[in-house]
């Protein structure tokens, strides 16, 4: 059985930037052209096309969050942002349990949103944090499809 991961899957699909952490100097939407909304904002087109979604990378993601809130998270510091973290996780189980998808698919961004604050203000890189953890396989066994024992956390 040939093996299969994504490295084999991004690679037949030609797709080179699956699993890519940016370089530095790259991240930031005044660095790549071809995916830097125009000047008059620093938002993404409000049309919800699939195609303006696939281009939002996670780099992307956490400077949009930057330049939209820095200031007010820095100033609400770790702590305060955490509780926000806190709830907004509340709200999702509450969106998986009672919800439907699109209230579910809400949650899940606010989730996200928050975390990448988070990380703002404690100085992370979430996608190099994600690529040096993730990019390799699992980080327990280094495997693309996971072999741990199921007992175990991977
Ligand atoms: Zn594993």
């Amino acid at each position: 059985m040939a093996t299969n991961n994504f490295s084999d899957l991004a690679q037949e699909k030609g797709d080179q930037s699956l699993w890519r952490a940016p370089k530095s100097g790259e991240r930031g939407f005044s660095d790549s052209p071809q995916s830097s909304p125009s000047d008059a904002g620093m938002g993404y087109p409000s049309g919800g096309t699939s195609e303006a979604a696939n281009s939002m990378t996670i780099a992307h993601f956490q400077q949009l969050i930057r330049n939209m809130y820095l200031k007010k998270d820095v100033a609400r510091g770790i702590e305060g942002t955490f509780m926000w973290l806190m709830e907004e996780i509340g709200e999702l189980a509450a969106a998986l349990r009672h919800g439907n998808r699109d209230q579910s698919a809400t949650e899940f961004a606010d989730v996200f949103a928050w975390l990448t604050t988070i990380a703002n203000v404690a100085g992370v890189d979430l996608a190099e944090a994600i690529y040096a953890k993730y990019g390799r396989g699992c980080p327990g066994c280094l495997k693309w499809v996971c072999e741990c024992p199921d007992s175990g956390k991977p």
